[in-house]
């Protein structure tokens, strides 16, 4: 038998005529409601008996409360249900696919967990006598040669705490390096299809940030950048595979025409899963390019952390590089934490400490778990799997830019036109199907952009449903004469769609409750 959708139904499956959409306690069946803890809390009721606070003189120098906190009360099963509720009603990579990718998230294998917990590394103190670390210093050391070796650079700065601090440092050894030679640069060109973070680092580093547009096919347009250079511009940031996916063809003539104008040529290396072990950054001619750990090197992430974005450095910046770093001599590892010596022209420091342990541990046990081959085999596989999307939804969906992509694949909404359904509602319907929704409207450069990204670790089984569920979305879209059916959507998620203007506008950050409101 086939269900309306086309697919075989599934044993015990209910059948659309039954009306499951009211419920005495709103729950239904595992989706399981939990209100807020506010207005769950009962006074008075307590989660851990603790022995009253012997009586003595206050250390805290009159700043004791002199009130409760205002959190509610609560037994501990209470707060272990609601936390348990609300986190089955989210989403997770452990739980279906994630069309967004390596840059939010890919499988994470177990075993990098595994070797982050290994008892004196996962227990150290950034504190402690170097003698006693000298095990994590290795590793740092260790993880560096590969970072090095995998992008054919000669330096690496290893602190930086994410992509974007990462950019930060490279600009910040750029700024540094036309300090030293007592030039006062003030422009960096930045493409219009760039991820926000890089005319943001450029901006904060005081440089004017300068766009230069997109060519028919998706690439930077080398005659706008070409007469944008100038003896005031301090570098390109350029992202490669760009946003759109796609490989920046003439990215050895940007590197050399940059140069030729005393500029730094800084590469955004967050999209590395896609050239991994195939193209050398070096090879390129980049200057600085950080690489997002958490990314192509895997580590559970999200909400803003925790990330990792060593840079590796060309010959020209590497005396700019941040302390500290692990320096080895005679067998003994210990850490350069001061500028030094004439040689030495470190713009200072980026972190209190050494770097982001946990994320080094998880990038090291990936790489030595997965080998060489199959590091080249994960940009191969990632390719493949963006290009099987592609391919699949073209006579569907519309591609902007003709011919093969990178890692990820990009529509415009020129399909839609005239439904009344936006891409906007097309995710919110792919949410009903199980998903998480793609990356929407982004790049901005593309109308109603959809970009897909499945990396390498999704099945071709996985593919073929999410591409089925697409295909039957567009085809629902296109046929249908009452937009509102998607405009509802989603219709099966806990909670409905949220009003995510006024959500920014006008959050409510406050409880109150209803007889004071
Ligand atoms: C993720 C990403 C960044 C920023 O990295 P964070 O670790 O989130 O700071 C920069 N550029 C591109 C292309 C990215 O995908």
């Amino acid at each position: 038998m086939l269900n309306n959708v086309g697919r075989p139904t599934r044993p015990g499956e209910v059948s659309d005529s039954v009306d499951a959409s009211e419920t005495f306690t709103g729950n239904k069946a595992l989706n399981l409601e939990t209100p807020l803890t506010f207005e769950q809390g009962v006074k008075g009721r307590i989660g851990v008996d603790l022995p009253k606070a012997k009586e003595g003189a206050s250390r805290l120098g009159g700043l004791d409360r002199k009130e409760g906190t205002g959190l509610p009360d609560m037994s501990e099963p209470q707060v272990l249900r609601h936390y348990v509720r609300l986190s089955r009603q989210n989403y997770s990579i452990d739980a279906g696919f994630y069309p967004l990718g390596s840059c939010t998230m890919k499988h994470n294998p177990r075993i990098n967990e595994k070797a982050a917990r290994v008892v004196g590394l996962g227990d150290i103190h950034p504190l402690q006598p170097i003698s006693s670390v000298q095990g994590a210093l290795a590793l740092i050391d260790d993880l560096a040669h590969w970072l090095k070796t995998i992008t054919g650079m000669p330096a690496v700065a290893m602190s930086p705490a994410a992509g974007a601090h990462g950019e930060l440092c490279g600009v910040m050894a750029i700024k540094a390096a036309h300090e030293a030679k007592g030039e006062q640069r003030t422009r960096i060109l930045v493409p219009e299809s760039a991820h926000g973070t890089n005319p943001a680092t450029a901006a904060l580093c005081g440089y004017k940030v300068d766009p230069v547009p997109a060519r028919e096919d998706g690439r930077m347009d080398m005659e706008a950048f070409k007469a944008k250079l100038g003896p005031d511009v301090a570098g390109v940031m350029l992202t490669n595979p760009n946003t759109c996916g796609l490989f920046e063809n003439d990215v050895k003539e940007i590197a050399d025409l940059v140069h030729e104008a005393g500029g730094y040529f800084y590469c955004d290396g967050a999209n590395l899963n896609a050239i991994l072990g195939r193209t050398r950054p070096g090879d390129l001619g980049v200057d600085a390019m950080h690489i997002n750990l958490h990314k192509t090197f895997s580590t559970p992430h999200g909400g803003g952390g925790p990330g990792s974005g060593p840079v590796v450095l060309s010959e020209a910046l590497a005396p700019y590089a941040p302390v500290p770093y692990v320096v080895k001599k005679d067998g003994e590892y210990s850490l350069q934490e001061h500028a030094s010596g004439e040689a030495d022209a470190s713009f200072g420091r980026m972190k209190a400490f050494h770097g982001q342990m946990g994320m080094f541990i998880r990038a090291l046990a990936y790489m030595i778990s997965h080998g060489s081959d199959g590091l080249r085999q994960i940009a191969e596989d990632a390719v493949l799997n963006a290009n099987y999307v592609r391919a699949s939804l073209n006579d569907v969906l519309h591609s902007p830019f003709d011919g093969i992509c990178m890692h990820e694949a990009l529509f415009d909404d020129s399909t839609l036109k005239d439904t009344g359904v936006t891409t906007l509602d097309l995710a919110k319907a792919m949410i009903d199907e199980g998903y998480h929704p793609m990356t929407m409207y982004f790049p901005l450069v593309v109308h109603g952009a959809m970009l897909i990204e499945p990396t390498e670790s999704e099945s071709k089984e996985t593919l073929d449903m999410f591409i089925g569920s697409m295909r039957h979305l567009v085809e629902k879209a296109k046929s249908t004469n009452d937009p509102d059916v998607f405009s509802q959507a989603p219709l099966y998620a806990p909670r409905r769609r949220l009003d995510e203007t006024g959500a920014a506008r006008k959050p409510i950050l406050r409880w109150q409750p209803e007889e004071a409101s």
